[in-house]
């Protein structure tokens, strides 16, 4: 897309159509400090007035190695040693990992005691897999900036985002027709939750046969998926979209639960399945699904760990269960980046084309690697980003800031961050609308790639793969963070070129 061929008057004609779209299909967040008695507090997610152009061989590359991911980290979560021998050093310096940890280690106690027919084996995963187009002298490829494992979010928004691009063009908005085939139509929501009715299948099928004596007086037959959501939480539409995918193809009902709320939630002993209390009556709990839950302020007191613990024990299919979570800590990611990690999870071509995606990464520890991470930490801090344990957005430390960071910190906390070589991205040129205004800026795009697994984690079988869509994010180059809910970057769709 030519920018400069528009003329002012056709990027206002395409900033209205694109703010009337938004409006009419929920590219939405709610605003609870906004909320009035006489509104609902809804403005416009940020977005792009044209879609991101993504190299096609970048893109194909983060689609068809989805399904290998999904899997690894499947394995990953499998793997009670692996994530021992990396994580649990770290919870000594950082306080969120140490509640995790804490919380997988009771858990583990927990399912020891129970019957093994109470036990929950099976697990869903919807992961999103965030990448940089990276260009150096040999290449143009898709280079892994972190791979999520909880609270995945903008599956709902992106669908609607690229629908917004496609109905632009359709409507003669653009001076170009987009491509509208398998590649680009975005199948964020039926890919989410086609995996979500899979795991919800699952479930259906083996707690038939368990039964309770007791909660049957108020109970409803069908069970439901639980939206675990922050107390005020913006991102409604994002999941709503999700809710009402469940409920008009899969006839699934869910309900949502704000983390102050969750002593609604009960665990029946005999039965160990899970139900939730609302007023039209008790609903026993198929899947939790934490749309938040991923940093420490969504645990105001000890009863949110307590009740996670609960949550975790039960029968009910956890998305992401406790050592999902674990596994997408960003120390598992930088491990699997040390030559010879990789090999214990995947072979063959699926080894080859994850490896393919990642950038440099260093551990800041005693270990060749770790000396060699620390010394380009404080000498070529330019080249690199440093990350805490932390997901969100928000949290990293960048160039110079680095060293500056590290040398106030002693130096046994050093390993519990991880060093990553920063991404040099393709910068082009796009409108952000922001309410009514939209502005020209020189920007770079992160490409999200989504997917769905549902696994024995006892037998280690596959219950379903698959790939789930993308979301496409767009920021000015002058800001080094990504998220959107952060106010950081709009969104986007992808144009292949
Ligand atoms: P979070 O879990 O908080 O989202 P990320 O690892 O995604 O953490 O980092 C946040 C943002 O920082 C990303 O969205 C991206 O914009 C930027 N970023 C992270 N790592 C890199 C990198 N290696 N190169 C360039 N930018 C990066
Ligand atoms: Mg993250
Ligand atoms: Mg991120």
């Amino acid at each position: 897309m030519e920018l400069n061929k528009y003329s002012t008057e056709e990027i206002e004609e395409l900033s209205l159509a694109a703010r009337d779209y938004a409006t009419a299909h929920g590219l939405l967040f709610v605003d609870a400090a906004q909320k009035k008695e006489d509104t609902n507090g809804a403005t416009q997610v940020p977005l792009t007035l044209f879609p991101s152009p993504v190299p096609r061989n970048a893109f194909i590359q983060g689609v068809s190695v989805q399904k290998a991911y999904n899997k690894l980290y499947a394995k990953i979560a499998n793997d009670f040693e692996f994530l021992k021998t990396h994580l649990e050093s770290i919870t000594k310096y950082d306080k969120f990992m140490d509640k995790l940890w804490d919380l997988y280690m009771k858990h583990l106690d927990a399912n020891e005691k129970l019957k093994p027919e109470l036990r929950q084996p099976l697990a869903l995963g919807i992961f999103r897999s965030d990448y940089m187009v990276n260009k150096d002298d040999q290449e143009v490829s898709s280079k892994q900036v972190e791979f999520n494992t909880i609270s995945v979010s903008f599956g709902g928004l992106s669908k609607m985002m690229a629908n917004l691009h496609f109905y632009c063009s359709s409507s003669g908005l653009y001076k170009k027709t987009l491509e509208h085939n398998y590649l680009t139509v975005n199948t964020s929501i039926t890919g989410i939750c086609s995996g979500i009715s899979s795991a919800y299948n699952a479930y259906c099928e083996q707690a038939k046969g368990i039964t309770s004596t007791k909660l049957h007086a108020t109970e409803r037959i069908e069970p439901i998926v639980l939206f675990v959501v922050k107390d005020s939480e913006r991102n409604i539409c994002d999941q709503r979209l999700l809710e009402y995918d469940l409920l008009s193809r899969f006839k699934i009902r869910s309900k949502r639960v704000a983390i102050r709320h969750l002593d609604l939630l009960m665990r029946d002993d005999e039965s160990n399945k899970l139900y939730y209390k609302t007023p039209n009556g008790i609903f026993e709990v198929a899947i939790v699904y934490y749309r938040s839950g991923y940093a420490l302020d969504d645990y105001p007191t000890n009863k949110e760990w307590e009740i996670r613990l609960m949550i975790e024990n039960s029968l009910a299919i956890k998305c992401p269960t406790i050592a999902t979570h674990l596994a997408g800590s960003k120390k598992i990611q930088q491990v699997l980046a040390e030559s010879n990690a990789l090999e214990k999870f995947v072979h063959g071509d699926e080894l080859k084309a994850i490896e393919s995606t990642f950038a440099d990464m260093y551990p800041l520890n005693d270990t060749p690697r770790g000396q060699e991470g620390i010394k380009l930490a404080l000498e070529n801090s330019d080249d690199f980003v440093l990350k805490p344990q932390r997901e969100g957005g928000g949290n990293n430390t960048y160039g110079k800031d680095i060293p500056d960071l590290l040398n106030k910190l002693p130096k046994e906390e050093w390993d519990s961050y991880i060093l990553m070589r920063y991404i040099k991205s393709l910068p082009s040129q796009n409108y952000i609308l922001k309410g009514s205004v939209a502005e020209k800026y020189d920007v770079v795009d992160e490409i999200g790639i989504l997917g769905t697994i549902v696994w024995n984690t006892k037998t280690a079988e596959e219950i379903n793969n698959g790939n789930a869509g993308y979301i496409c994010r767009t920021k000015p180059v002058s800001s080094h963070e990504g998220g959107v809910a952060t106010g950081y970057a709009s969104l986007s769709s992808v144009d292949l070129i």
